[in-house]
C-alpha cells in the first residue's frame, strides 16, 4: 500500500531506489496480540520468513570460493544451523501459537532470550558469538518485513539503492555513490549537517526528519524521494512513478538551459558585476566549479582529509592535495580554511576531544588548532608550499576573539621564513581571513577586521550561534531561521564594515546557494558569493533577475522589519518586482 513519509528537503532531485535499513536490528515490533483466527495466518508468515532467510544462506553459502568460503562459511553454517535449531524454532511457534505474538514480537523476545544466555557465558568466545543470533533473527526480521508484490520487486531489480538510517556520518556520505546508493532518507538529522551539505555538492537527493521512516519502510521496498518537497513515497503509484519520469524530464530541460550560462558573465539585472566562488572539499568538485566558470574556490573544507582516514595525513600529503587543487584551478584564488573538526565533523583520527559535553561550543576550529601547534604548522607550512603553483589564501574557522587571528598569523609568518630558509619557492605575501560565524567576530569585527585582509561570512554556524539553535537537531529546526532580523542585523553589519575597511566580504555558508535568499543578499550589499559548484548556475541566473540598485533601497526596511514574516513579505515584493522587471525585458 503506498504511504507517503513527510520529512524536511535537504538534497534537491527525485529517485527511484530500493530501500536498504541501515539498522535491521533496531526491531520496531506491533507488540499487539493477535486475534484467534489470525493466529495460523501469522504461523505461516513466520514460516515463509524463515524458509526465505534459510534460502539466502545457502545462496551465500553457494557463492563462496577459495579463502573466503573457509572464513565466512565457518559463521554462515553456524547461522544456518542456528535457523533450525529446534529449540529456536519451536520456541517462535510457541510465542505465535499459544502467547498470540505477533512473528516480529516473537522474534525480538527470542533473540533476547538468547542474548542474555549467551552475555551470561564465561567462555568470552561464546560470549562473543551473540553477534550471530543478532544476525541471524535480523535476517528472518527482513524477510518477514518484504511485502513486495511481484511487480514491484521486478521494478526495484532494476534500480539502484536508497539508505534509510537515522543519520549519516559525513564521512560515510562521501563512499555512497560509489557503493550505488542513489538517495538517502534519515529519521534525524537536518539540512545543515555536513552530511546534507555533502549530499548537495554529490548531487544525492536526501530527505531528513522523516521520523517515521525505519518503522514504515522495509529492505527493498521500492521508494521514491522528493529532496525537494521532503517527501518518501513507498510503493509508488503508476501516477508517482509518471511524476518522477515528468521531473526527470523537467530536469533535463533546466539543465540545458542553465548549461548555456557556465561561461556567461555574472551579472545583477541593472549590470552590477558579481562573483561566485565554489564551495569544495572532494576532488570531483574543483572539476566542476571550472566547468561552471567558478571565480575561484571560495572555501576549501579541510578537515575532509582528515575525515577518511585513521591517521593524521602528515605535511606532504596535505602539500600534494593542495597544490593539486590550486593547479586544477589553473590560476584562480584559492582559499583554503585551517582545519575545523569537532561538533558533528567528529573525527576519525582521535585529533578532536570526544567527550565534550557541549560539542558545538566547545574545542571546534581554531581553538583546536591553536592547542595543537604542531599540527597546525603542518598545515600550515602545506597550504604554504602550495603557493608556489599558484594564489591560495588562509581561512580560519570560528574566530570569536583577536588573539586567534593573530596567533595564526604569527605561525603563518614563521612558518613561511622557515620554509625559504629550507630553499621552498613559496609566494611573497599571504592573504588571511577570518570566518564570520560566532556572533562575537561579527559584533566585533570593525576591531578585527584590521587584523585580516578578507573576510568569509559562515551563516550555517552564524545562524546556530546567534539563535541557540543546533543545526542539527530537526526538533529545532523551526527555530533555525536565516530570516530572524537579528540575522539580518549581522549579516548587514558585517558587509557595510568589510565596505567600510576596503575589504572583500563572502558569504560561504548554504544562504549562499539557496536562490530564495539571493534577493536578500543582494539587498544587503553583498558581491561574494560561495557555494557548491552545483548551485552556481542556479545563482548565476537568480542574480540575472535581481535589480540590484531597486533591492538595495529596500535595505532599511529589511533592517527595520520585526519578525520573519515581516521580511518574508518585503522579499516576496521584491521578488514579484523581479518578476516583472524579467517580463519587460
Ligand atoms: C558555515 O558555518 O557557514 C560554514 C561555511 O562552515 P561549516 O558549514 O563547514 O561549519
Ligand atoms: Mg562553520
Amino acid at each position: 500500500m503506498r504511504i507517503v513519509l513527510k520529512g524536511i528537503g535537504a538534497s534537491r532531485g527525485m529517485t527511484l531506489g530500493r530501500a536498504r535499513l541501515v539498522q535491521p536490528s533496531q526491531f520496531l515490533v506491533d507488540e499487539t496480540r493477535l486475534e484467534p483466527n489470525e493466529i495460523d495466518a501469522e504461523a505461516t508468515r513466520l514460516e515463509g520468513a524463515l524458509e526465505t532467510a534459510r534460502a539466502e544462506l545457502k545462496v551465500i553459502r553457494a557463492k563462496l570460493h577459495g579463502a573466503l568460503a573457509r572464513e565466512i562459511g565457518e559463521f554462515i553454517d553456524a547461522h544456518s544451523l542456528l535457523l533450525s535449531d529446534p529449540e529456536l524454532v519451536s520456541g517462535l511457534f510457541d510465542l505465535v501459537r499459544r502467547g498470540r505474538y505477533r512473528a516480529s514480537a516473537a522474534l525480538k523476545m527470542q533473540r533476547d532470550r538468547l542474548a542474555a544466555v549467551f552475555e551470561a557465558m564465561d567462555d568470552p568466545y561464546l560470549r562473543s558469538r551473540r553477534e550471530d543470533i543478532d544476525h541471524v533473527i535480523g535476517r528472518v526480521q527482513a524477510a518477514l518485513s518484504r511485502e513486495t508484490s511481484p511487480a514491484e520487486r521486478q521494478i526495484a531489480a532494476r534500480v539502484g539503492t536508497i539508505l534509510v538510517s537515522d543519520q549519516i556520518a559525513p564521512a560515510e556520505m562521501t563512499h555512497l555513490a560509489e557503493q550505488g546508493v542513489l538517495g538517502t532518507v534519515c529519521t534525524g538529522s537536518s539540512p545543515l549537517s555536513h552530511s546534507a551539505i555533502l549530499s548537495r555538492s554529490m548531487r544525492l537527493p536526501m530527505v531528513v526528519g522523516a521520523h517515521d521512516a525505519l518503522a514504515q519502510i522495509h529492505d527493498d521496498d521500492l521508494v521514491m524521494i522528493d529532496g525537494e518537497h521532503g517527501e518518501v513515497v513507498v510503493h509508488p503509484t503508476a501516477q508517482d512513478l509518471a511524476r518522477y519520469r515528468q521531473h526527470a524530464r523537467d530536469m533535463q530541460r533546466e539543465g540545458q538551459r542553465l548549461a548555456q550560462l557556465a561561461h556567461a558573465q555574472t551579472l545583477t539585472a541593472c549590470g552590477t558585476s558579481m562573483r561566485l566562488y565554489a564551495n569544495a572539499e572532494l576532488p570531483a568538485e574543483v572539476a566542476q566549479a571550472r566547468a561552471h566558470g567558478a571565480a575561484g574556490i571560495g572555501l576549501y573544507r579541510t578537515e575532509f582529509l582528515f575525515l577518511q582516514r585513521h591517521h593524521l595525513p602528515d605535511e606532504d600529503e596535505q602539500f600534494h592535495a593542495y597544490r593539486d587543487l590550486v593547479l586544477g584551478m589553473g590560476g584562480l584564488p584559492v582559499t583554503v580554511r585551517t582545519l575545523d573538526l569537532g561538533a558533528d565533523k567528529a573525527d576519525t583520527t582521535g585529533l578532536a576531544l570526544t567527550r565534550e559535553p557541549n560539542p558545538a561550543l566547545g574545542m571546534r576550529g581554531v581553538r583546536l588548532s591553536i592547542r595543537r601547534p604542531a599540527l597546525f604548522a603542518t598545515q600550515m607550512r602545506a597550504i604554504l608550499r602550495a603557493s608556489a603553483y599558484g594564489p591560495i589564501r588562509v581561512l580560519v574557522p570560528m574566530v570569536s576573539r583577536a588573539e586567534e587571528i593573530r596567533a595564526t598569523r604569527r605561525l603563518m609568518e614563521i612558518c613561511a621564513r622557515d620554509l625559504r630558509s629550507e630553499g621552498h619557492e613559496i609566494a611573497d605575501h599571504f592573504e588571511l581571513g577570518a570566518m564570520v560565524e560566532v556572533p562575537a567576530a561579527a559584533i566585533a569585527l570593525p576591531a578585527l577586521i584590521r587584523l585580516v585582509d578578507f573576510v568569509s561570512i559562515g551563516t550555517n554556524d552564524l545562524v546556530q550561534y546567534t539563535l541557540a539553535a543546533d543545526r542539527n537537531n530537526d526538533a529545532v529546526s523551526d527555530l533555525y531561521d536565516p530570516l530572524h532580523p537579528a540575522v539580518l542585523r549581522l549579516l548587514s553589519d558585517t558587509i557595510r564594515c568589510g565596505e567600510k575597511a576596503g575589504k572583500p566580504v563572502c558569504l560561504c555558508g548554504e544562504m549562499a546557494s539557496d536562490t530564495t535568499f539571493t534577493p536578500l543578499l543582494v539587498a544587503l550589499g553583498l558581491t561574494d558569493f560561495s557555494m557548491h559548484s552545483g548551485a552556481i548556475l542556479e545563482v548565476r541566473d537568480a542574480l540575472a533577475r535581481c535589480d540590484r540598485t531597486r533591492l538595495r533601497r529596500l535595505a532599511p526596511r529589511l533592517l527595520k522589519a520585526e519578525s520573519h514574516d515581516e521580511i518574508a513579505a518585503l522579499l516576496a515584493g521584491a521578488n514579484r518586482g523581479n518578476l516583472r522587471s524579467r517580463a519587460s525585458s
